[in-house]
């Protein structure tokens, strides 16, 4: 069987096109043109199409439909979530983040440090787990917010925010949970989870790139937002804007088959992983596995290959799909502020290959791209 190249081993960095999500978008990209708002069959039409599509997110997410904003992407997502919450405060408090989290998420809170809010970046372990007891120590009586990642994106780890949800609800403090790699890929329920906030992705579950949704919890207790973008009144007046119908109507596929298919996609994802894993550990006996053996992302593994550049190992592997970490420019990128934070030097941060298979990832990948990376390591190694 011929190999398909370039592999893709960056499905966290995004994941391409279901091509039955495709299928569903086409209709409605050529023929079903109407605007969800307008008050005639071809409006109606469009909004039925986006009430439907926002049942299946609904259920994928574990929320009902009411409580679903669909917006641009999970960065957007969660800029209403953090901004919206942050503008109905009479003044400045103070946020919880972690040392984990991604730049939209780093970003967001900078800017509302730079308005007078409160910073706590509470630490992770050695295994990039954040402890629910070091969240609970970092609350004061004037936490507005905690913000978490359920799902690292470059290690992979699946943090506890089951916990961290009774800690938060505990001292009544909302928290927001950044589930752009965890919707439709492990199991997580909004509501029965005690999120008040959810920010997830289309295109990190097999749908179009453009489209996402925030999770509001309507009930027990009621969250509130500023929206952030004014005008006509969209979704509940929190995100104005006619909606992006087609990437809607793909995203509510994508979550109907990522419900469907999430527990046959992770078992795969799971063997898949431990093949290459063993491959590599074959031929590189020095390597090792950052972050947690036990509580991560099926199909995802993040590799320190001691001596070798990762810069140079991607540079030497045209035909893998690899990334050295958050999706970032070439050249001499800092080390990971996430690896750092899990003890690595700034030597081995830059020695690391952040891995993710997908669910159309085959056997035959594997052997490909690990053989291939195995050479490329050893020789590297002898080359340093
Ligand atoms: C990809 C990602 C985002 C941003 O999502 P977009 O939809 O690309 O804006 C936010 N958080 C995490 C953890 C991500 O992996």
């Amino acid at each position: 069987m011929t190999v398909r190249t370039p592999v893709d081993l960056d499905h966290l960095a995004t994941t391409p096109l279901d091509p039955r999500v495709l299928e569903v978008m086409l209709p409605v990209l050529r023929d079903h043109h109407g605007n969800p708002a307008s008050p005639h069959a071809s409006g109606w039409a469009a909004a039925a199409l986006v009430e439907r599509a926002r049942e299946h997110v609904a259920a994928c997410a574990g929320a009902e439909p009411s409580e679903i904003i669909f917006t641009s992407g999970a960065t957007e997502s969660i800029n209403l979530a953090l901004k919206g919450l942050a503008d109905m405060s009479s003044g400045p408090g103070h946020i919880v983040t972690t040392v984990l989290e991604h730049s939209s998420v780093l970003r967001t809170i900078e800017s509302l440090a730079d308005r007078g809010w409160d910073i706590t970046s509470v630490p992770c372990d050695r295994d990039g787990i954040i402890d629910p007891a070091e969240v609970a120590a970092a609350l004061k009586p004037d936490t507005r917010l905690v913000s978490l990642n359920a799902v690292q994106n470059e290690i992979g780890t699946v943090q506890p925010w089951r916990d961290i949800a009774s800690v938060c609800q505990e001292r009544g403090v909302p928290l927001h949970l950044d589930a752009a790699q965890a919707v439709g890929k492990i199991p997580l329920h909004a509501t029965d989870d005690g999120l008040a906030l959810m920010s997830f992705s289309s295109h990190k579950m097999y749908g179009p790139k453009g489209a996402g949704a925030l999770f509001v919890r309507r009930r027990d207790p009621r969250m509130t937002l500023r929206r952030q973008i004014d005008g006509g009144g969209q979704e509940r007046g929190l995100r104005s804007g006619t909606l992006n119908v087609a990437g809607i109507v793909g995203m509510g596929e994508a979550c109907r088959l990522a419900m469907e298919e999430r527990e046959q996609r992770a078992d795969h994802l799971r063997n898949l992983a431990d093949q290459f894993l063993a491959a590599i550990t074959a031929g590189v006996p020095d390597v090792s596995l950052n972050g947690c053996a036990r509580r991560r992302l099926p199909g995802s593994l993040h590799c320190l290959f001691p001596g070798v550049r990762a810069d140079r190992l991607i540079r030497a592997l045209p035909k893998l799909s690899l990334s050295a970490g958050a999706a970032c420019g070439s050249g001499d990128p800092a080390p990971s502020a996430v690896l750092l934070a899990i003890g690595l030097d700034a030597e081995d941060a830059r020695s690391c290959l952040r891995i993710c298979l997908g669910k159309d990832t085959t056997p035959e990948d594997v052997t490909y791209a690990a053989g291939s990376l195995v050479d490329a390591v050893r020789s590297l190694q002898v080359n340093w």
